[in-house]
């Protein structure tokens, strides 16, 4: 599948804000947005006041680029929401948070979405103790996902074991570190997803 392969920096200073794109080297003194990098390109972004399609588009580039995924896959997983009951913005968010990876990500059994989505693709992990390879697939309650254990014994999922023994994981989720095990505890609901999102702008944006 497509997807961008340009810096990710690049996509937090087209933003202005800190996305989280690369792990460990957000949180540094590196980051370009700490540095106070925020536009790109030689001149920077327009100074003009952005429309209402603007402000709708560019929450959605945003969220897009939190989750790393491509406008197809997006909005087919918007679909979905939709027809789902209840709030739509709210179900959006909790299908995107409820990927693979982005669950993987989550329980600190990789550094960022981008990094998550690599190691699933390479079969690093297992949904109930079977294969999943599959970055996109919807998690359940009471799934089960576990790193391998010949992945394991790896020197970055030995480090990983480290990190994820201090690490607090959402509401949703259970952890596990030291054997890198966990689990689906509920579906997120909206107070559990941390990320700096106004759904309902990109709610009206496709309803256009
Ligand atoms: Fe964004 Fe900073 Fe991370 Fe780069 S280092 S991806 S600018 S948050």
């Amino acid at each position: 599948m497509a997807r961008y392969t340009g810096p990710a920096c690049r996509l937090c200073r087209r933003e202005g804000m800190k996305l989280f794109l690369k792990g460990d080297r957000c949180y540094t003194k590196k980051c370009a947005i700490e540095k106070g990098r925020v536009t790109p390109g030689q001149h920077g972004q327009s100074r003009k006041k952005a429309t209402e399609y603007g402000v709708q588009l560019r929450e959605k580039q945003k969220t897009k680029r939190i989750y790393g995924m491509m406008e197809g896959q997006f909005k087919l997983t918007f679909n979905r929401a939709e027809r789902q009951k209840g709030v739509v913005g709210e179900n959006f968010l909790s299908l995107l948070e409820r990927r693979l990876d982005n669950v993987v990500y989550r329980l600190g059994f990789a550094n960022s979405r981008s990094e998550a989505r690599q190691l699933v693709r390479h079969n690093h992990y297992t949904l109930n103790g079977h294969k999943a390879n599959i970055p996109s697939l919807s998690v359940r309650i009471g799934d089960q996902i576990a790193v391998k254990n010949k992945s394991k014994e790896s020197p970055k999922f030995k480090e990983m074991k480290e990190i994820a023994a201090g690490r607090t994981v959402p509401a949703w989720l259970e952890m596990d570190a030291e054997n890198l095990v966990g689990r689906i505890v509920a579906l997120p609901a909206r107070e559990n997803i941390d990320i700096p999102v106004q759904e309902h702008l990109i709610v009206e944006l496709y309803s256009r």
